[in-house]
């Protein structure tokens, strides 16, 4: 549902995005700026809050979910372009 542009502005963050760093915003381990970003999107997103609250669920129930879920190469490229992002 969201359709990024080159004008998108800096608070255009995709599904995908808060999908690939639900680990990392749960335990607050994003920069203080991109947390900002994410939150601005969940605010709007139903669809990132059901993900978030299922994932919050799973991680209280399994309690075993690791970060090799996602590449390391994925997310420091990823986190790149959403730190270039939020700052504009
Ligand atoms: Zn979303």
């Amino acid at each position: 549902m969201n359709i990024e542009t080159p004008l998108s502005p800096p608070d255009k963050v995709t599904c995908e995005k808060v999908t690939s760093f639900i680990m990392e915003y749960v335990n607050q381990d994003l920069p203080p700026e991109v947390m900002q970003v994410f939150d601005r999107h969940i605010q709007k997103c139903d669809d990132c809050v059901a993900f978030l609250s299922t994932y919050r669920q799973t991680v209280t129930a399994v309690s075993a979910l690791t970060y090799d879920d996602i590449p390391p190469d994925l997310q420091a490229r990823a986190l790149d372009v959403i730190r270039r992002k939020a700052g504009g």
